[in-house]
């Protein structure tokens, strides 16, 4: 099987999973299951493995961020946008996003120090959500 250009046009399918993914927007993380399921409501022929395909792509390509939380069961997606943190319930496993950044002066500070060089950073702050404090 031949593996597409990272800028070949996306196929009908990846397409629909991309505008489920900007259907929702920003704040709203899906896991892979969610989209199958989501998926299927437009076309219920699609397969799982099309799912998986299409967000590897889309992440490839750019488009899909693909959010590693730890001690949640799998990875979640939503479309590229601002930088933000995440937050997870430790309770009922919901994620929402946190408007937060790590200041770069900071993330350069730690570089320095370290001699690293830093690309990326992830936050996720860990916790119990509102509905879950109660
Ligand atoms: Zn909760
Ligand atoms: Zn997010």
């Amino acid at each position: 099987m031949s593996t597409p250009a990272a800028d070949a046009p996306l196929t009908k399918n990846h397409r629909l999973v991309y505008d489920l993914l900007n259907e929702h927007g920003p704040g709203r993380h899906f896991s892979m299951t969610q989209l199958f399921e989501l998926a299927r409501t437009r076309r219920p022929g699609i397969g799982f493995t099309t799912i998986y395909r299409a967000l590897s792509r889309l992440r490839d390509q750019g488009l899909v961020s693909e959010i590693v939380i730890p001690g949640a069961d799998g990875a979640v997606y939503e479309p590229v946008g601002a930088p933000h943190a995440h937050f997870r319930c430790s309770t009922c496993g919901r994620v929402e996003d946190v408007h937060y950044t790590v200041p770069t002066a900071a993330t350069s500070r730690i570089a320095s120090d370290n001699g690293f060089r830093v690309d990326t950073v992830e936050l996720s702050l860990h916790g119990r959500c509102r509905d879950c404090i109660g």
